[in-house]
């Protein structure tokens, strides 16, 4: 059984002649959690220790199961986290879930602070007729599959089709589209999850279609995606030249393009006006359209779009719709935070304001906070965290000065083993990080993810 390692006590408040610190408890180590972590150590007013709690037995969150093994440069910021752990008023306490392993009135208990961290990974839905089907995937489920995430390793993803369709017009969809349809080579540089490698070195899809269900000035792309579409070796980006100037005559009308909108419509241009190169693959993006029904028998087999106008300045439905015969059907189009006992939600995150969780009544709940996409939404990219958790990170240091440190003698490595739980501390965590990048070095990639329970409690030590 797992023991944490002790940690130094840093103290200023005094209880019962004993002194201690402020404990804070992060719930989840994503970048929202770590960036809190940073912001409650970074600070000498008020003396804290902050336990970082993870479901799973690595941390880094959307770091390893959400980015694409294609943008390791957006990975780096793993760095800032590995240096945030160093600090020895830091403990992770991994492979330990909320509402399984340890409930949250205990942390509540114990903890002076309790910020939760937990994300949204549950996928939304598009409500129509044929989601279930077969081939039918959300990326709530693909991307964590192709990043190796112990959850989704035994998704299936029929590949045995030529055709995928990809609704939404976001940064996730974008992803999705290029894991599906760019040269096997490109991914098998990277750290992709090897059984997803396998599926896709199978896979015979040769285009993605990318639908939006309004325009082109609507998208939710970052003009950096859309730029790095003319980069690609072996896909050719297919985009309608004509969708574009429409859609650049209604913004000239604007009183004001805002520079996103404008960068992103350049970058269309620039991708609509390039001649097909003939390449074997194909990722395309068509706007107004809006999915309706995924047509099949016992898999998918195609899908209705209903067509989209602009019309008196709204998007409107015009009744006609077309069908695109296709294999799979990936819906990118935003997540929600899976609700937990005892917890008000509204609109798929906790309710809050500016990070302090809320009741019913709207009274605040003393001492419980969230950040990251459990608070906001699932919006932002990993930077946007960064701002985000220290604003909270600064209420919560003024609401708990304002009482004494709890100086609970319990200590939740105690706890968590007595219950029998295998916790997975920092240094556990860094040998399943060794032997994932060991791993990949020797086949020539970044990392060779390990992607059950069992291979990372082995690899950190816990089992036999
Ligand atoms: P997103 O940016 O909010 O995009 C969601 C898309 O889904 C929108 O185009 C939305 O269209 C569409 N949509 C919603 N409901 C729909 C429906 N019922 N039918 C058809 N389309 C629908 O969300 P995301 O792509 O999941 O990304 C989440 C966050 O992570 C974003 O902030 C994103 O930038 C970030 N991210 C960043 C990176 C990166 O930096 N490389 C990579 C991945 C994700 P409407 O606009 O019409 O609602």
């Amino acid at each position: 059984m797992t023991s944490l390692a002790s940690r130094p006590n840093h103290s200023l408040t005094v209880v019962s002649s004993v002194i201690v610190n402020y404990r804070v408890a992060i719930v989840g180590a994503g970048p929202a959690g770590y960036f809190a972590a940073q912001a409650l150590l970074n600070q000498s007013e008020t003396q804290v220790e902050v336990d970082l709690f993870e479901r799973l037995p690595t941390p880094w969150g959307l770091v390893r199961s959400g980015v694409a093994p294609d943008h390791p440069k957006i990975k780096s910021v793993a760095k800032v986290f590995e240096k945030i752990s160093d600090d020895p008023r830091f403990r992770l306490i991994a492979n330990v879930e909320l509402g399984r392993d340890v409930t949250l009135d205990e942390l509540q208990a114990h903890y002076d602070a309790v910020v939760l961290s937990i994300g949204a990974d549950l996928g939304r839905t598009l409500g129509i007729p044929g989601e279930s089907l077969r081939g039918s995937l959300s990326s709530a489920d693909f991307v964590p599959w192709y990043n190796g995430h112990p959850d989704y390793v035994d998704l299936d993803v029929p590949l045995d089709v030529e055709r995928a369709i990809v609704i939404g017009a976001g940064n996730v969809a974008m992803d999705v589209a290029r894991v599906l349809a760019v040269d096997i080579e490109e991914l098998a540089k990277t750290d992709i999850a090897d059984h997803a490698l396998e599926a896709l070195r199978a896979s015979k899809i040769k285009e993605a279609i990318i639908c939006a269900r309004r325009g082109p000035e609507h998208a939710a792309f970052t003009v950096g995606e859309l730029r790095d579409l003319l980069d690609l070796d072996a896909t050719d980006p297919i985009i309608d030249a004509d969708a574009i100037t429409a859609a650049l005559a209604r913004t000239a009308a604007w009183p004001e393009v805002p520079k996103d909108v404008r960068q992103n419509l350049e970058a269309f241009k620039t991708i609509s006006e390039r001649p097909s190169q003939g390449r074997a693959k194909r990722i395309e993006i068509r706007f107004f359209l809006a999915p309706r029904e995924i047509i099949g028998s016992d898999r998918v087999e195609a899908i209705v779009l209903g067509i989209n106008a602009f019309v008196d300045g709204e998007i409107k439905d015009t009744g006609e719709s077309i069908t695109i015969p296709c294999g799979l059907v990936v819906s990118a189009v935003g997540y929600t935070t899976k609700a937990l006992d005892g917890l008000e939600f509204v609109k798929g995150s906790i309710k809050n304001v500016e990070g302090r969780v809320l009741q019913a009544n709207g009274d605040a709940i003393a001492g419980l906070y969230c950040v990251g996409w459990a608070k906001r939404g699932p919006s932002g990219v990993i930077g946007t965290n960064k701002h985000d958790a220290s604003d909270v990170v600064e209420k919560l240091l003024t609401d708990i000065s304002s009482h004494e440190a709890k100086g609970s003698d319990d200590d939740f490595d105690v706890i968590l083993t007595e219950r029998g739980i295998v916790v997975v501390n920092l240094g556990q965590w860094r040998k399943i990080n060794e032997a994932e990048l060991s791993a990949g070095e020797s086949a020539g990639r970044p990392r060779g993810k390990i992607v059950t329970t069992d291979g990372m409690l082995r690899a950190a030590g816990n089992r036999g």
